[in-house]
């Protein structure tokens, strides 16, 4: 009955209250909790201490390994809940890593979450390719769905897995993320959304970056491109206001 969770220091599970950075709710105060482990292995990951652990040689721009009993920590289901019940915040995202990985025991913990905070909006954010259990689905608000493109390195039937586009499609509770590096990059997103009929509306990219400098100088010509295309754009609000930091 336990969830594995990232750290932010060695031993300190990686739950806080911040300001959704990203997509629909961006600029929203949320309790974040961050789980361990990942499916999938994109270049650029940001949040790679939930995945590559010392032995996984994929490839990684940083090419950073990260010791496994450091960055995560096992915690009781309960205990995670009643962490973030006692937070300010009445929005929850679960986040990581890949969340739904750990789907049947996410559900018992966001259930005592609810339990104690029946107002509690939850948000799930996945790369999509997984498909959420049922006890969870019913508990879920919102999916920040972020499918990744072929400059993340991910073998393409790994990462975008038709069956989970097509009813993410179809789902009103999901929003799609994509993360744009380039140019070339939109080609892809305009393809994926024709194939899957994704609505404009919710359809968000977003610069990737972790350094302010990099994401204006994407924003520039991706909220361009947003305009043209009829999509959304987000930036990544918690980047130019933290840094590239856990916790935040
Ligand atoms: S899917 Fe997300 S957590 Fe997993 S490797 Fe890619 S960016 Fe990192």
């Amino acid at each position: 009955m336990s969830l594995t969770l990232a750290t932010v220091t060695p031993g300190e599970a990686e739950i806080f209250a911040s300001l959704q950075g990203e997509g629909p709710s961006m600029g929203r105060p949320s309790t974040f909790v961050r789980l361990s482990r990942c499916n999938l292995a994109c270049r650029w990951c940001d949040t790679a201490y939930t995945w590559r652990f010392t032995g996984d040689n994929r490839p990684h721009r940083d090419d950073l390994a990260f010791e496994r009993t450091a960055n995560q920590i096992v915690l009781d289901e309960a205990e995670v809940a009643a962490r973030i019940a006692a937070l300010a915040p009445d929005r929850l995202v679960v986040t990581g890593g890949e969340p739904l990985l750990q789907g049947p025991a996410l559900a018992r913990m966001v259930a005592a979450v609810k339990a104690a905070r029946p107002e509690m909006h939850v948000e799930i954010e996945t790369n999509g390719s997984v498909a959420p259990v049922p006890a969870l689905d019913a508990l879920v608000d919102q999916y920040n769905v972020s499918p990744k493109l072929a400059h993340s390195g991910n073998p393409a039937d790994l990462a975008l897995v038709p069956e989970r586009l097509a009813h993410w499609a179809g789902e009103p509770r999901a929003f799609f993320k994509f993360v744009v590096a380039e140019p070339a990059d939109l080609a892809e997103v305009a393809a994926l959304q024709a194939q899957y009929a994704i609505p404009g509306d919710r359809l968000f990219v977003m610069p990737e970056g972790t350094g302010s400098a990099a994401l204006r100088e994407r924003s520039k010509w991706l909220a361009e491109a947003a305009l043209e295309a009829g999509w959304r754009f987000t930036d990544r609000l918690h980047i130019h206001l933290y840094g590239d930091t856990r916790g935040t």
